[in-house]
């Protein structure tokens, strides 16, 4: 009786958080940055580091964290342990193969959470090359593991991802077949990995398209995308993915992951939230952590990040460009999409250089004390633009010594 009780409870949690999430109407951000971030080369983490990213992860508003892959090393079992007893909020889940000793390595690091907010993600790889070369295994064998695996998690676990690794070099017949299985089986989400970072928006849209109306059971599972960068495509290819109805996205902060990286977290969700008449999507994230949680990421793996990088880069609110300049002190809005405080950034900054206008120079003189004239201003300005490179890089001792000059 209790059993039963049991068995009718789960068939309606399953129902009850996928009704929830589409409810409302939002994009949900599974972080891999623990795991797929963790694979770039050089960005090792200890577990105070993962923690510390993961707590970040959970003020930013992100729903679930692919925090590991338990059965690697008994290191990822404990920073799993770790990040289930101190960060709360999302859904933790593990990375597992199609192995029963992967699913019971991810319970060993999850059993503490609750049964709401613990998972695992299960893969095994769908392509053509990967089945003759990597598996040796037939379509239908590939099939039955699927199926085998998913119900032996659903027996620890309510939340149970499955991903088709390499899905995107995969037959979409075959496909078809493979995620109507899994979520027969239980799986209570079907991913989309784009492994190797090969597919283009308007692939995304047709394969997204096709799948959502050939597997007949889709509305029994979210779906979920996993993009890679190898083209620059990664944040394109999530925003195609969300046209197509999908309801996870995966990526991680600063792009970070194998290769050319992940999609970047934060490029999606700022694209989301300005052009949020388009997408009609709402987005769960606090925006103006997006800066901090980048710089922590940056310094815990020891990966820089590029400074004109998009949405966090050191430069994107500065400018040396003499008309921006004059268009920002007049209001900021002329050459800024967003300003930085939308993104914890900090304040917009004129750059002094020989690319400054006259506004600028004006501005910064009066700041050092100084009020020119029209002509002073103007001879100023001839001779600073043809200074020296060295001597811009204390551009107010430059400016103050050409003052000094001209009025001598
Ligand atoms: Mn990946």
């Amino acid at each position: 009786m209790l059993r039963k009780f049991k068995e009718m409870a789960k068939g309606k949690l399953k129902e009850h958080i996928l009704n929830h999430r589409r409810r409302q109407n939002s994009v949900h951000f599974s972080d891999t940055t623990l795991r797929d971030g963790e694979q770039m080369p050089g960005a090792a983490l200890t577990i105070d580091g993962k923690v510390a990213i993961a707590k970040a992860l959970a003020e930013l508003g992100i729903d679930s964290l692919d925090a590991g892959f338990p059965i690697a090393a008994e290191s990822e079992i404990q920073a799993m342990r770790r990040i289930v007893r101190e960060v709360k909020g999302p859904v933790i889940t593990g990375l597992c193969r199609m192995r029963k000793a992967d699913i019971d390595a991810a319970y060993e690091a999850l059993e503490e959470a609750s049964i709401f907010k613990r998972g695992v993600s299960l893969f095994i790889a769908t392509s053509p090359i990967h089945r003759e070369h990597k598996l040796r295994k037939s379509k239908n064998e590939i099939i039955d593991i699927i199926c085998e695996h998913i119900q032996y998690a659903r027996e620890k676990f309510e939340i149970v991802a499955f991903g088709a690794e390499d899905a995107s070099r995969t037959e979409l017949s075959y496909l078809v077949e493979v995620y109507t299985n899994a979520i027969d089986a239980g799986a209570t989400s079907v991913g989309y990995p784009d492994t190797l970072g090969i597919m283009t928006p308007e692939k995304v849209r047709y394969t997204l398209d096709y799948l959502r109306d050939n597997v007949h059971n889709n509305e029994k599972a979210l779906h979920a995308v996993h993009f890679h960068n190898d083209y620059g495509l990664g944040t394109a290819n999530a925003l195609a993915a969300i046209t197509s109805g999908v309801d996870v996205v995966q990526g991680t902060i600063n792009g970070l992951g194998e290769r050319a990286g992940n999609t970047a977290i934060e490029e999606v969700v700022m694209a989301i939230v300005m052009n949020e008449s388009q997408y009609k999507k709402k987005v769960f994230v606090d925006t103006t952590k997006l800066v901090p949680t980048s710089r922590l990421v940056a310094e815990l793996t020891g990966i820089p990040v590029t400074k004109n990088k998009p949405v966090v880069g050191e430069t994107i609110f500065q400018t040396a460009a003499g008309i921006h300049q004059d268009g920002l002190m007049k209001h900021p809005e002329t050459y800024l999409p967003f300003m930085p405080e939308k993104v914890g950034g900090e304040e917009i900054e004129i750059i002094m250089g020989k690319h400054s206008g006259q506004a600028a120079f004006d501005a910064r003189l009066r700041k050092l004390g100084f009020e020119l004239d029209k002509e002073e201003l103007a001879q100023l300005i001839s001779q600073v633009v043809d200074a020296p490179k060295a001597a811009w890089e204390d551009p107010d001792k430059l400016l103050l010594e050409t003052v000094a000059a001209i009025r001598s």
